[in-house]
């Protein structure tokens, strides 16, 4: 950290303080020793939003077109999850999940899946409904395939275990700190914050739900915005809890990023059904009352949201009835688990999922980065981000220190 009259200048200044701000800043101190290192998380506690807020799956990295980042990122960063969780004692576990297929209709998709599955090296079990009945008894299968390298992960627990890391190798967690306009400096960066301003020499965004705003606020102009994809659990809870032994999930519809309503038994023994996908009407919209006029106005001015809604209609229409109504959300569940009872099911707090779509209203597929001069913003890193999240900040790190140009050791 240097001080000049222009105040206190920082290497490298992350806003965000979800798991991948904080994998970034840990990936940043081992590739740029002795580098100062600034996280800035507008919430008093970290993990505050998505990364606190999901289904807290270890994706296996079965449903991403090979090649992408998605593919390569989350099967590799599946593993090193799991490491991580060991060494940190962060409670996590490979439990394996079940994907079936439960109408006819299903079965050539299910199919497709196997074998996109194999093309990203995931290792899988074709099964028959017999065989899906081993694993789950009351699954309601035509065929399934079990996904053995599938896991649990406490995440909030691995960015709190990431952030305790950062702060212990010199780098500084400012929770609270809200990072506005960046304006670029002849030295890099001019940060406003709702405290002092901060100077840094390169400055990285990962800021989830805002990302489009803090990469807009830093001048990059991104083709695509952020729009808010709230997912809703119920708590399967009494007898209908002891239906479900692991995880269950549906064939997805190739046609979206999400991966429909699926059955999950957390690492607390708790089973959740969920999540749906329904526009939210806030970035930060965990239920319909959180509206935001300006969240809403900006959606309503992008070309891509109506053509979104113009697109998907249908099954946008679908998720909003089963957002509604109970009945509807059970039915879902219901068709992987006939046997769950309506009166054991109950809301559960939701999370919201920040998913960039480009003007032409479609959906971002892949992670995807925005490069600056000597900054770099996260736009879009939906599920699986969480169990990519320490190779994805470890590629962000590698990007940072290539663009500082001297050796390591002159940074500081
Ligand atoms: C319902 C749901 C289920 C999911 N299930 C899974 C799963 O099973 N497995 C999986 O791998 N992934 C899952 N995901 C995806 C995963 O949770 C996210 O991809 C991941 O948490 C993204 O992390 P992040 O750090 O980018 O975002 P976040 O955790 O949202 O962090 C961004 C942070 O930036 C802060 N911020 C924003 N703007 C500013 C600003 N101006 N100044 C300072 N701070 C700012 C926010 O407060 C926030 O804390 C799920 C997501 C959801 C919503």
């Amino acid at each position: 950290m240097r001080r000049t009259r222009a105040g206190v200048t920082v290497d490298v200044v992350v806003i965000g303080g979800g798991i991948l701000g904080l994998a970034t800043a840990d990936a940043l101190q081992a590739r740029l020793p002795g580098a100062s290192i600034v996280v800035l998380e507008k919430e008093d506690v970290v993990a505050t939003h998505q990364t606190g807020r999901n289904s807290g799956v270890i994706h296996a990295g079965l449903y991403y077109a090979p090649g992408s980042l998605k593919a390569e990122l989350a099967t590799r960063g599946g593993a090193r999850m799991v490491e991580f969780c060991a060494n940190y004692g962060v409670a996590h576990d490979r439990c394996g999940k079940l994907v079936v297929a439960t109408s006819n209709d299903e079965v050539p998709r299910l199919t497709a899946l196997a074998e996109r599955a194999r093309a990203n090296g995931v290792t899988i079990t074709d099964l028959t409904a017999e065989e899906a009945h081993e694993y789950e008894p009351h699954v309601a299968a035509i065929a399934a395939f079990h996904v053995a390298a599938t896991g649990r992960a406490d995440f909030a627990g691995v960015a709190a275990a990431l952030a305790r890391q950062v702060s212990a190798a010199g780098g500084e967690i400012r929770t609270g700190v809200r990072a506005g306009r960046a304006t670029s400096t002849a030295t890099g960066w001019r940060i406003e914050t709702d405290g002092l301003p901060l100077n840094a020499r390169f400055l990285v965004g990962c800021a989830g739900l805002h990302a489009d705003r803090v990469a807009r606020a830093a001048g990059q102009r991104p083709d695509a915005r952020i729009l808010p994809f709230r997912g809703e659990y119920l708590d399967v809870t009494g007898p209908s809890a002891d239906l479900v032994r692991g995880l269950v999930y549906p064939v997805p519809d190739p046609r979206f990023p999400f991966l429909g309503v699926h059955l999950t038994r957390g690492l607390d023994d708790h089973v959740h059904a969920g999540p749906n996908a329904v526009l939210a009407m806030a970035r930060e919209g965990y239920r319909w009352s959180n509206t935001s006029i300006r969240d809403l106005l900006g959606a309503v001015a992008w070309p891509g949201t109506t053509r979104l809604i113009g697109r998907y209609w249908r099954p946008g229409l679908e998720e909003l009835l089963r957002s509604l109504s109970r009945r509807r959300f059970v039915s879902a569940a219901r068709r992987l688990i006939p046997d769950l009872d309506r009166a054991d099911l109950r809301r559960a707090p939701a999370g919201v999922r920040a998913q960039a779509v480009d003007r032409r209203g479609s959906l971002l597929d892949d992670f995807a980065l925005v490069d600056g001069d000597r900054s770099l913003h996260v736009l879009n890193a939906p599920s699986p981000a969480a169990t990519a999240s320490l190779e994805i900040g470890a590629l962000i790190a590698d990007q940072v220190a290539e663009s500082f140009t001297g050796p390591a050791s002159s940074i500081g």
